[in-house]
C-alpha cells in the first residue's frame, strides 16, 4: 500500500537511552553530517523527543569547545 518502507525505531529509544550526555563525542558525531550540521531525525531515524535532546546536548558540547560549530 505505501512505499515509505519500514519504520525505524528510534536508536535512544530501543537502547532505553533517556538523557544524552554531551560530553558523548563519538554518539553525538554519528548525529552530526558534513559541515557538522545536525542531522534531522529522518535522516538518523530519531523521535521528536530525542532528536530534541540530540540537538541540545550537541550544542552544549559546541559551547564547550567539545565539537566544532557549523563551518561556513
Ligand atoms: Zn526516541
Amino acid at each position: 500500500m505505501n512505499n515509505f518502507g519500514r519504520k525505524k525505531i528510534c536508536f535512544f529509544c530501543k537502547k532505553k537511552i533517556d538523557e544524552i550526555d554531551y560530553k558523548d563525542i563519538n554518539l553525538l558525531k554519528r548525529h552530526m553530517g558534513i559541515w557538522s550540521k545536525i542531522r534531522p531525525a529522518k535522516d538518523t531515524g530519531a523521535c521528536s523527543n530525542h532528536q530534541r535532546k540530540i540537538t541540545k546536548a550537541i550544542k552544549r558540547a559546541r559551547f564547550m569547545g567539545l565539537m566544532p560549530y557549523t563551518s561556513r
